[in-house]
């Protein structure tokens, strides 16, 4: 592993088994192209998984090792990269604690993405304590890092806005960093935190099966990594345009139309000219029926996902289970050097530290 290149940190949360399209082009496919550059972290926030799956431990257990297997899946390598389990990092939950300190209550409780999953996953006044502190959380899952840059999809950027709140604050009320020091010279100043940057995907916010929402895990609108040929294609024909033949003039923003621009023309030049020419007929009425836009669809998210597949296969049972469990094991071990190390600092800063502890990592 090596600490002179610039870090990242990013991650998912086990609410589902596994990762969608969104994930992918949101996030996955930055991932797999900042692997060499940068020193990646990745994180599972499983403990944020019990924000809404509080009563389903099991689940999120079973999840996290669905993630992580997806990971795999994808070409994510723990040889080159950190994957992070969220639980097995102490550090983490002390900054939360620390970082809440740090955020006005009401400016946490107006955040946009806060108040969008409130409304789309059904939480109501019901939610927990628990679930707008994930916010204050994630400040903490970044910030334990130290990274530059944080790919994401476009939902989760008010979240890395509050981040770099958080960020500037300590620098400039713990490090002495002065208040009209630029963020990019934050580290430079003598600020412990680098000011992060959120890194948005290729498709800034992949739009799911209902048309209306973001493509989520939780919200029964997705077509997931490890989906087979025949239900990628099947979820892909359920979705509708309300354009009655191929000679009505479609919506080259619809749906369908997003798709085509995602996984036709994301697929290199020919790619891109081909789903060119398909938005310009679909536009036009030009003899092009959604039916023949689907099939085309399908064919194209098969082929991107159909090496995925087979490696997702491969790692079922109780042999991936344990390549799994042997990769979490070695990044909790790597990334508690370095978390141990962000949260030492942090409470110097803050005049909290009176002896280093040690973290027992045997077992
Ligand atoms: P949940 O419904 O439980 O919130 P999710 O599908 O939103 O799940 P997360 O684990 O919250 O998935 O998100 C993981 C990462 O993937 C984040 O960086 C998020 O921005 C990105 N992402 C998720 N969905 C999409 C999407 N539809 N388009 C682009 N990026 C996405
Ligand atoms: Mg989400």
């Amino acid at each position: 592993m090596s600490t002179a290149k610039p870090r990242i940190l990013t991650g998912d949360t086990p609410t589902h088994t596994g990762l969608h399209l969104g994930h992918y082009v949101g996030s996955l496919e930055n991932r797999l192209k900042l692997q060499d550059q940068y020193d990646c972290y990745f994180l599972i926030a499983n403990v944020h998984a019990f924000t809404t799956l509080a009563e389903k431990p099991a689940e999120v257990r079973a999840n996290t090792i669905g993630i992580v297997k997806d990971w795999l899946a994808v070409g994510l390598d723990p040889q080159r990269s950190t994957f992070v389990l969220q639980s097995e990092i102490p550090a983490i939950a002390e900054l939360t604690f620390l970082f809440a300190m740090l955020l006005p209550f009401n400016k946490v409780m107006r955040n946009p993405t806060l108040k969008t999953e409130i409304e789309t996953k059904g939480l109501g006044e019901s939610h927990s304590f628990g679930f707008p502190m994930y916010a204050v959380g994630q400040c903490a899952d970044i910030l334990t890092f130290r990274p530059e840059l944080v790919p994401v999809g476009e939902d989760q950027e008010a979240h890395i806005e509050m981040c770099r709140d958080v960020a500037l604050k300590f620098n400039q009320l713990y490090c002495g960093v002065g208040n009209r020091v630029v963020p990019e010279e934050h580290v430079k100043a003598g600020g412990l935190f680098p000011i992060p940057k959120a890194k948005v995907g290729r498709v800034a916010r992949l739009v799911g099966l209902d048309g209306k929402n973001k493509m989520s895990k939780s919200l029964g609108n997705a077509i997931f990594l490890y989906d087979d040929a025949k239900t990628v294609q099947k979820k892909i024909n359920k979705i509708t345009t309300g354009r009655q033949s191929p000679t009505e003039p479609g919506d080259v923003s619809n749906i369908l139309m997003q798709y085509v621009d995602a996984f036709i023309g994301g697929a290199g030049d020919e790619g891109y000219t081909r789903a060119e020419e398909i938005k310009r007929r679909y536009g036009a009425g030009d003899n092009i029926g959604d039916g023949h836009v689907k099939a085309e669809l399908g064919e194209a998210i098969n082929k991107l996902i159909e090496p995925m597949r087979v490696r997702r296969t491969e790692l079922e049972g109780e042999r991936g289970d344990a390549m799994v469990q042997e990769v979490i094991r070695i990044g909790v071990e790597r990334a508690n050097v370095v978390a141990e190390e962000t949260l030492f600092l942090a409470k110097k800063a803050m005049g909290l530290e009176f002896g280093r502890r040690t973290v027992s990592l045997a077992g």
